[in-house]
């Protein structure tokens, strides 16, 4: 399966990457040097040399190409100048224990008997984070299934999977590290999981899961969100879901439509309040109901939150698709208490459902993640695990298709960590940054987010996580 996907990443790549290549001699126009103008040699760059056992624990990485600042221009139509270009640099950069220890000049010398490989000039861009992923439930990794019709809705989608889940159980571990593979062949290395606890698999995906999480864990950071799938009430999960955070290695208390599920809005947040503040540990509710009942279970968890301290910066509105229905002052007025309690949104970017207004509630200060959610699975049969392409969905739902707009998009994919702030100033990398991070074969962020290159090499804190880098010459 990684072969394949890598073939196919590589076709794309081939087709795109001698476009760009043109586009970045022409947008370096100020202060390039002529290293920096020379093209990708597209025909190397994939060129597989080393894997993860073979990279050492200090290494250099040459031919980085970061960026540098936004080249503006003012142009006859219009009265201000505008960015058009992102300038970029070559560098070397030293990794050593996980970290990148310096950041070098690109000519700077490598101690002889080092170990040194070469970026080729590819791009240098955060790792990506997909932040609300069912890594425990998916078809990827068996034969192909699409999702069946139903006639009442999520009521036959838990039917399905109550009987859906003890057939899976056996191979549930080796699918969810199938799926770990494919987010890090689109250049992913950290993520927050749900994991299904309901009366039918029990606890058994969270083993399950878990073991696998363990068996990347060099290569992938994860926190769990455990899931009442089946309503927390409804299904009468309280003592399961005590049960898994007692087992520990759980960071979040799930939950899901606590009216259309659970039909006891104020006793099903509150359950679920009082598991959080137990365990102390944070909360992650996917709420896709319509504004009448999502509105008022926010508030309850808000009032909540003002009174528990420790909830307060803990908290996420998953999907949240009723802040879509409000009126400009109606979202102004959630959204400026959820900025004062920390609540957290994260959303999938739905395609065709009223556009959430992401980019409002992220220019408002609140902490906007994306993720990927059902990938593949009996709820949704599309999903591929790319948060890049999560990032490129939102730049063409809610922001022009500049270069600085677009570059300001890929935020969603990095949890903003970006190499540019807002200003056009360097702020990633740094020494002592994680060296986590993707090769990409494109000239800029704004390229990156538009066309989707592959990542052709995916490292997390210095290893290797997917892709391959070549031997310095
Ligand atoms: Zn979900």
């Amino acid at each position: 399966m990684g072969n394949s996907q890598s073939g196919l990443s590589r076709r794309s790549f081939m087709g795109s990457v001698g476009a760009g290549s043109l586009v970045l001699g022409v947008g370096l126009s100020s202060g390039a040097s002529a290293t920096e103008t020379k093209p990708i040699d597209v025909s190397t760059v994939t060129t597989p040399v080393t894997d993860v056992e073979k990279l050492p624990n200090a290494y250099y990485l040459s031919n980085v190409r970061l960026e540098t600042g936004f080249v503006e221009e003012k142009k006859a139509w219009l009265d201000a100048p505008v960015v058009t270009h992102t300038n970029t640099e070559l560098k070397t950069l030293r990794i050593a224990d996980g970290k990148i220890a310096e950041i070098l000049d690109a000519k700077a010398e490598v101690p002889a008997g080092a170990a040194a490989f070469d970026a080729q000039g590819q791009l240098l861009l955060p790792t990506f984070r997909d932040m609300h992923i069912h890594l425990d439930k998916t078809f990827y990794g068996g034969p192909w299934e699409a999702t069946l019709p139903t006639q009442h809705g999520r009521a036959d989608r838990v039917a399905q999977e109550r009987d859906l889940l003890p057939k899976l159980l056996p191979s549930a571990e080796e699918r969810t590290a199938a799926m770990i593979r494919l987010m890090h062949s689109h250049g992913t290395t950290v993520c927050r999981t749900h994991c299904n606890v309901d009366p039918v698999s029990k606890l058994g995906n969270l083993e399950h899961l878990k073991a696998s999480l363990d068996r990347f864990k060099d290569t992938l950071e994860s926190k769990i969100i455990i899931f009442p799938q089946h309503g927390l009430l409804a299904s009468d999960s309280v003592s399961l879901m005590r049960e898994a955070l007692k087992s520990g290695g759980v960071s979040y208390v799930g939950g899901v439509d606590p009216t259309s599920f659970d039909h006891a809005l104020e006793k099903s947040v509150d359950t679920t309040v009082q598991l959080a503040i137990d365990f102390n540990v944070g909360i992650d509710v996917h709420i896709h109901e319509a504004r009448e009942t999502a509105i008022p279970a926010f508030n309850r968890i808000m009032d909540h939150m003002e009174k528990n301290k420790q909830l307060q910066g803990n908290v996420t509105f998953s999907h949240a698709y009723s802040l879509a229905e409000l009126s400009k002052e109606e979202l102004n007025d959630i959204a400026t208490r959820m900025k004062a309690l920390g609540v957290t949104l994260a959303s999938a970017v739905p395609l065709g459902k009223g556009s959430m207004p992401l980019r409002e509630l992220h220019e408002a200060g609140i902490e906007i993640i994306c993720g990927t959610d059902s990938v593949m699975d009996w709820w949704n049969s599309f999903g591929n695990c790319d948060i890049l392409q999560k990032a490129n969905e939102i730049a063409r739902l809610q922001y022009r298709s500049t270069e600085y707009d677009i570059s300001r998009t890929l935020g969603y994919a990095t949890g903003f960590v970006t190499p540019l702030n807002d200003k056009g100033e360097q702020a990633w990398p740094k020494a002592g940054d994680d060296a986590s991070f993707n090769l990409l074969p494109a000239s800029c962020s704004a390229e990156a987010v538009a066309r989707l290159p592959a990542r052709n090499a995916v490292f997390h804190k210095g290893k290797l996580a997917y892709g391959a880098v070549s031997k310095a010459a």
